[in-house]
């Protein structure tokens, strides 16, 4: 199954939430069965991301976006999982400080956006601006419906600087939010993860949900394409979202760049090295038995 087709939102679409399954787990019915493929597509994105942090000429951003305990945090840990640290980055997006608040919307988003050969993933991002900031009227009307073209062109002038861009709103029920609370709640080593407002949020969900389809329907463009990931089953979630990343990886073209020595001179060097180290050795034992 190609997950990009099945989950894309095409440019123009209208977007219903409350017609896609949040369930949806496909032909696979239990982890067990989808355990392998995770694992290879997270095998794959490593060795992508080896090649694209070596090609260093592209970057590629992940925008992770979702009601509370969607799994946003789940989907770092575990599909991301194979990636070296070293040129890969997370940057999470909470209420703005005063001086990001001083600024314009995306500024601080534009200062974590990747570099070149870099992957970067925002868990949440400059879609708040247009959810949380319009569900709870942080800003006028008039300030934030001005936003969707904003970051489409923001979004635009990222790919035309050689950034790939991928955005996954992780889709779930309020029912399995709710579980999902009850487990926070009997587990002592997730209390941290309560918040006052997991509770005022959900009894905005309806508005939540307004918000998301918009956003969604006036953002999903073809260089910057939203995916509606069903979310209730979290190993489907990470088997959707890794095939849907390593798929998009495997088209930017990604190659080791070429050779910058001379290797049959290397080679030389090498074996002249190799063999100085040899009679070092051999001198050291001879100095060792004599002793
Ligand atoms: P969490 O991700 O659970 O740690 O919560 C972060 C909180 O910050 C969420 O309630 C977000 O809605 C909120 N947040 C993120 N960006 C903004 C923003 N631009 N304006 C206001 N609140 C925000
Ligand atoms: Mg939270």
């Amino acid at each position: 199954m190609d997950y990009r087709k099945k989950f894309v939102v095409e440019p123009g679409a209208k977007v219903r939430l409350s017609k896609i399954d949040a369930s949806y787990t496909g032909k696979h019915e239990t982890h067990e069965a989808a355990q392998s493929e995770i694992q290879k597509h997270i095998e794959r994105l490593d060795k992508l991301q080896y090649l694209l942090y070596a090609d260093g000429k592209q970057s590629l951003l992940v925008v992770l976006q979702a009601l509370d305990a969607a799994g946003k945090d789940g989907v770092i840990r575990h599909v991301f999982s194979g990636m070296n640290p070293q040129g890969t980055f997370v940057f999470g997006f909470k209420q703005p400080s005063k001086e990001e608040a001083a600024h314009d919307f995306v500024w601080r988003e534009h200062r974590r956006a990747p570099g070149k050969g870099e992957v970067v993933i925002f868990n949440r991002s400059h879609y708040e601006d247009v959810l949380v900031v319009r569900v709870h009227k942080l800003v006028s009307e008039s300030v934030w419906s001005k936003r969707y073209d904003q970051i489409n062109d923001f979004e635009i002038m990222l790919t035309q600087n050689d950034t790939t861009i991928l955005k996954f709103f992780l889709h779930i029920s309020p029912e399995e939010q709710l579980s999902r609370f009850k487990q926070r709640l009997d587990d002592p080593s997730r209390h941290w993860k309560i918040s006052e407002s997991d509770y005022s949020e959900r009894e905005l969900w309806p508005k939540y949900t307004d918000a998301y389809e918009d956003a969604i329907a006036k953002t999903s463009t073809k260089h910057a394409p939203w995916y509606i990931i069903p979310a209730n089953h979290k190993w489907f979630r990470n088997l959707a979202v890794s095939q849907i990343i390593a798929d998009t990886m495997d088209e930017m073209g990604l190659k080791l760049p070429p050779t910058r020595v001379d290797i049959a001179d290397i080679r030389r060097k090498f074996h002249a090295a190799e063999a100085e180290e040899n009679v070092g050795a051999k001198r050291k034992v001879k100095a060792i038995k004599a002793h």
